[in-house]
């Protein structure tokens, strides 16, 4: 998976060995193990999916290209639907601290216990609405969601620190990645990529 990483112009060495120190397949049903290493989002129930590898390794990328590795390490991060809980295990690998929100309780209980035994003492796990962020965790030094709204989510931008970057597919049935920089108290710069396809970012739990 790594070398189609590389094919695919995923340069980023510490990406690269996050993604490659997670075993993807104990993240996704048995049925579907023998997928898990192709770059294909794969079903994790709920009518969900874990994203592409592909797709999260250029995430990961763009939020992290600004920061040296001792930042890195040290950075404190949010994702906004855990699903099954991997990308929130390779983000664990890059970052210092790792929070991620899921709003379908059945899902955020399966990525507990998909990471369980990872032993990953920097993730924390919430159920709620993460469009709603974690105020009193924030400000964040990379956002990075999972999953596309209509716009970029208010409350998140404000939960970015100075300098922070957020990247999240924006969209209906025409997606593209936006990466949003915080350059400012007051100003943002928003940034489109390419095109994207994600389970759309719900409004609630359930
Ligand atoms: N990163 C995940 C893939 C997530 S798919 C992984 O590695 O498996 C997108 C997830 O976003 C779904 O689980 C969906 O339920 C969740 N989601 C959608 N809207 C949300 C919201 N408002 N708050 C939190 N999670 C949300």
């Amino acid at each position: 998976m790594i070398d189609r990483l590389r094919e695919y112009g995923i340069h980023d060495e510490a990406v690269l060995s996050a993604i490659g120190g997670v075993e993807r397949h104990s993240f996704v049903d048995q049925a579907l193990a023998s997928r898990a290493y192709e770059d294909v989002a794969l079903p994790i129930g709920h009518e969900q999916t874990i994203s592409r590898p592909t797709v999260v390794a250029t995430m990961l990328a763009a939020v992290i290209a600004p920061m040296k590795s001792d930042v890195r390490k040290r950075a404190k991060v949010l994702e906004i639907g855990t699903g099954c809980g991997w990308q929130a295990a390779v983000m664990a690998r890059l970052f210092g601290e790792v929070y991620s929100v899921e709003r379908i309780r059945g899902l955020h209980e399966n990525a507990r216990k998909n990471l369980a035994p990872l032993r990953l003492a920097n993730v924390r796990l919430a159920f709620g609405d993460g469009r709603e962020g974690l105020p009193q965790v924030a400000p964040f030094d990379a956002i990075v969601i999972a999953a596309a709204g209509m716009e970029l989510p208010e409350a998140l931008m404000h939960q970015m620190a100075i300098g922070a970057r957020l990247i999240a597919p924006v969209g209906g049935e025409e997606q593209a990645l936006h990466l949003v920089e915080r350059t400012s108290e007051d100003d943002w710069r928003v940034t489109v990529l390419e095109g994207a396809r994600f389970v759309p970012l719900r409004e609630g739990t359930a």
